[in-house]
């Protein structure tokens, strides 16, 4: 079939077969089928969606688009975490050495921040020396050697995605559960897992509003994994404030050393040690998840789980004293203090709000040319269902630049809802699908 038939056949909803997308895809990564053609094509999925059998079809040519690695080497069931995006998520900082520590390799292939969110790559160059981009021998030897590796993407990984993702970036596409499971689902089984966490987000600032969506998208994902022998959990998490108290791209760093030690949020702290079970007993070394609970306890009170975090750090060229004395973490010039301008108790703080105000700050990135300022972020105060008086300081923000400093402190006041009453406590994790 020529490309205009296959688009055609979508627009008009008739199903494709497996080896007509194998071709699609494949033109598209050859050039044969152009930007144009490939765009009407994801929005013809976006109104007519993929049956299970074409999903199949189309994850398995984005991921055969590249090289599909293979860890054999490294004993025991590799297993990796993904979750949709969140601000102030550090979660893959402590939960890679603390499934590392208690025996469970971990491969892992992250991303940039851009926009509102902050990526783990952002995050871990902000400890001096450290290296995202290591050749893939080098990530083999590390998750083989040290247990966990955390490396950018690469050219070769999943290549169909890279393209048809900037793609759906500027065509309005990116929101289609079909077209985001598959660009995962693509990426992580091309990096050598086993079997993979998922964090599926729901809330204001999350890809998935609503938990019904976020549903979907986790039972889509957990599918393309069976299918592909791959055994996936999904944790449906709320999104309605940052995680922990952090958000910036060294203050997330000594947030995550600071959980290893027992001293972060209860909320990351939380969020980290139900993923990071799940991950035990997915690569068999927790029998349950309350054993896989005492164990983790015991490699963080042991002191193993930061020692393995400095292991890492310095196998990927970074200093590992910055771990041990955390004062060694990049550091802004200034604190500035956001107060409250009513009295009352937060209910709601907006993620995506303050993950542009620390985008402003020199945090994120507006385009992906823009270089990040690792010390800059917020210290978030209070959160939700604190009481706050006119005066009292909301958020620290910590500094370089401050020309768009109004702006920053408008976007924070915002963001932060205070209302007469704290709201009820919702649980953090709303739901568990396998
Ligand atoms: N993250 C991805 O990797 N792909 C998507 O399509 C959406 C989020």
């Amino acid at each position: 079939m020529r490309p205009y038939e296959v688009i055609k056949a979508k627009r008009d909803g008739r199903a494709l077969e497996p080896a007509v997308i194998r071709a699609f895809i494949d033109g598209y990564v050859k050039g044969d089928v152009t930007d144009y053609q490939m765009s009407a094509m994801t929005m013809a999925i976006f109104f007519r969606g993929l049956d299970a059998k074409e999903l199949g079809a189309w994850t398995r040519a984005m991921l055969e688009s590249g090289e599909v690695l293979d860890l054999s080497e490294t004993p025991g069931v590799k297993v990796d975490k993904h979750s949709t995006g969140g601000v102030g998520d550090k979660v893959s900082l402590s939960l890679a050495p603390l499934a590392a520590a208690c025996g469970v390799p971990v491969p892992m292939i992250s991303g940039r921040g851009l926009g509102h969110t902050g990526g783990t790559l952002d995050k871990l160059e902000s400890i001096p020396g450290f290296r995202v981009d290591l050749s893939i021998a080098d990530y083999r030897r590390l998750v083989k050697d040290v247990g966990a590796c955390l490396i950018g993407q690469t050219a070769t990984l999943a290549p169909a995605d890279k393209k048809l993702y900037a793609l759906r970036d500027v065509t309005a596409t990116v929101d289609c559960i079909p077209l985001i499971a598959s660009s995962i689902m693509s990426k992580k089984i091309a990096e050598g897992i086993d079997a993979l966490v998922l964090d599926v987000k729901v809330g204001s600032g999350a890809f998935m509003k609503t938990l019904d969506d976020a549903r979907t998208l986790a039972r889509t994902m957990i599918g393309i994994g069976s299918e592909m022998g791959k055994t996936v959990v999904a944790l449906l998490t709320d999104m309605d404030q940052p995680l922990g108290r952090t958000v910036g791209n060294a203050l997330e760093v000594k947030e995550a050393v600071e959980m290893l030690r027992g001293e972060a949020p209860a909320d990351y702290t939380e969020l980290t040690l139900a993923l990071t079970a799940e991950m035990l007993v997915l690569g068999k070394r927790a029998s349950s998840l309350d054993d896989a609970r005492s164990r983790l306890a015991a490699a963080m009170k042991s002191g193993a789980a930061e020692k393995k975090l400095a292991e890492i750090v310095k196998s990927q060229g970074g200093d590992p004293a910055a771990i041990a004395d955390l004062s060694r973490l990049p550091k802004a010039k200034q604190t500035i203090a956001i107060t409250a301008e009513r009295a009352g108790c937060v209910i709601g703080i907006d993620s995506e709000a303050i993950g542009l105000a620390a985008m402003l700050l020199g945090a994120g990135r507006e385009k992906t040319s823009d270089v990040i300022d690792p010390g800059v972020g917020f210290v978030l105060e209070k959160k939700v269902g604190d009481p706050v008086s006119v005066g009292t300081t909301m958020v620290t923000a910590h500094v370089n630049d401050d020309r768009r400093f109004a702006e920053v402190t408008e976007r924070v006041r915002r963001a932060y809802q205070i209302g007469p009453a704290a709201p009820p406590r919702k649980p953090l994790v709303l739901e568990r699908l396998s």
